[in-house]
């Protein structure tokens, strides 16, 4: 029997499917019983735990500060409470988009009117880490204990290895700097995160690390990372041949989508679902989160894009459940205004917005010496984005200007003394 197609809107009575049990799973979930969905809701996720906040990984938990505790996001008990079904440490291993069909590792096959596709992203490791002692990286509580466990098996002193300045990275860094440990990062780029802020905001973003005594090696290339031995700790090799020795290495070089289990879905897949700007990847099948490769309409363009942002995770979630309801070709497009935020060093950095590396820059306030400075982007005379480094209140000033793209003597007019 083959069920009926769903290009409509869904049966407020019928039966949904959430595949991944993090943030974006959760947030669609409980977006569709607050959209008045009051049929069967089931979420799956390969994690042993309950949905928790992967944010604070590389901040609190990993600093010792919170505990797992803190970091749920839903107790079982609530789930139970708001009619949300939830089967953990079980993995989707294959959909089938056209019967909205998901078999699971168990050998068990599950179909449902819709399902939500949210199964976010796994981190890269380089050749042959992936396990080795001594060497980490950071996604998930175990591995975020992990690393917390080794570091203070070191008593305080040692030597901390990051390899990807990316956010990941630096955050990593500025942790085990806090806690004291000697901090080498390693970047390929020229300029670490250079092609998500820019390159002038790069190198100060880059200049905070070395003011925090962090050693940070630009434009090195590793060749080699050997775990730790019986006899030695874990050690890098640069392409230059160089050795560097260390207690604990961390690996923070990016993430690829989770899309595996989706090969021959009937779904179009490229570094994530391709959906449309409601987040249909397929009849009654919507992906959200790090997942989810969605046609963006903003105030100056359409892209078509992958965020890997809390907040843009939250509301691509909270959209999906509404687009499900409405059913596709009658749901809106999803409109939001990026936001990002981290921690380092004893400073917010936060980004509103979507810049091209190639943006202008112009800093409407602070400096890079106060460790505290505002930065507008533009493109074409109209502002792309802000990012604040300890500037909340300049960030949101400027946010109705990203969100309209207006004209960037707008937003410098707000700073005029
Ligand atoms: P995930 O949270 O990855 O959840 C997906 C779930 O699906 C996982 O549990 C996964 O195991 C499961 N899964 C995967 N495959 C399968 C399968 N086949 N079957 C069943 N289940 C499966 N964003 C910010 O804006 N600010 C920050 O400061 C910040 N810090 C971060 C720090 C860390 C360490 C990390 C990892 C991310 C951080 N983020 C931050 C990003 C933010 O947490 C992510 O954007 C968000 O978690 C994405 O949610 P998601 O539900 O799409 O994916």
């Amino acid at each position: 029997m083959s069920p009926a197609p769903l290009a409509g809107p869904l049966d407020p009575d019928g039966s949904v499917l959430v595949v991944g049990a993090g943030l974006g799973g959760l947030r669609s979930a409980e977006s569709l019983r607050a959209n008045g969905f009051r049929g069967a809701v089931t979420m799956l996720g390969d994690e042993p735990d309950a949905p928790y906040d992967r944010p604070p990984l590389t901040k609190q938990l990993l600093a010792g500060t919170w505990d797992e505790a803190r970091i749920q996001l839903a107790s079982p008990d609530l789930l139970a409470e708001n009619g949300i079904a939830v089967e953990l440490g079980v993995a989707a291993t294959s959909f089938d988009a056209a019967t909205r069909t998901v078999q699971l590792d168990s050998g068990r096959s599950l179909r449902a009117d819709a399902v939500v596709l949210a199964t976010g992203a796994s981190p890269r490791w380089l050749p042959g880490t992936e396990g080795a002692p001594g060497v980490h990286v950071i996604r998930t509580i175990a591995q975020s204990v992990g690393l917390r466990d080794a570091l203070d098996a070191l008593d305080g002193t040692g030597r901390v290895v990051v390899i990807g300045a990316g956010f990941i990275g630096s955050e990593v860094a500025s942790t085990a700097a806090a806690k004291g440990f000697a901090v080498t990062m390693l970047e390929a780029l020229e300029v670490p995160l250079g092609p998500v802020v820019g390159e002038q905001v790069g190198g100060w973003l880059t200049e905070l690390h070395r003011r925090a005594g962090i050693e940070v090696r630009a434009g090195v290339t590793v060749a080699q990372v050997l775990a730790r031995t019986s006899t030695s700790g874990p050690a890098v090799v640069l392409a230059s041949g160089e050795r560097l020795d260390a207690d604990v290495i961390v690996i923070g070089i990016g993430v690829r989508p989770a899309t595996e289990w989706l090969a021959g879905s009937g779904l179009r897949l490229s570094d994530g679902v391709l959906t449309d700007e409601a987040l249909f990847a397929a009849d009654a099948v919507v992906a959200v989160g790090d997942l989810a490769r969605f046609r963006w309409h903003h105030a100056i363009g359409t892209d078509e894009v992958r965020i890997e942002h809390w907040e843009v995770t939250a509301q691509l979630a909270a959209h999906a459940a509404v687009s499900l309801l409405a059913g596709r070709g009658a749901a809106p497009a999803v409109s939001l205004v990026p936001y990002f935020w981290s921690d380092q060093h004893g400073r917010k950095i936060q980004m509103l917005g979507r810049p091209a590396p190639s943006d202008e820059v112009l800093c409407v306030a602070g400096s890079v010496d106060e460790a505290k400075f505002t930065v507008v982007y533009h493109r074409d005379g109209r502002v792309s984005g802000v990012l604040g480094v300890a500037s909340p209140r300049n960030v949101m000033l400027v946010r109705p200007c990203v969100a309209t793209g207006a004209p960037i003597a707008d937003a410098a007019s707000l700073f005029d003394a």
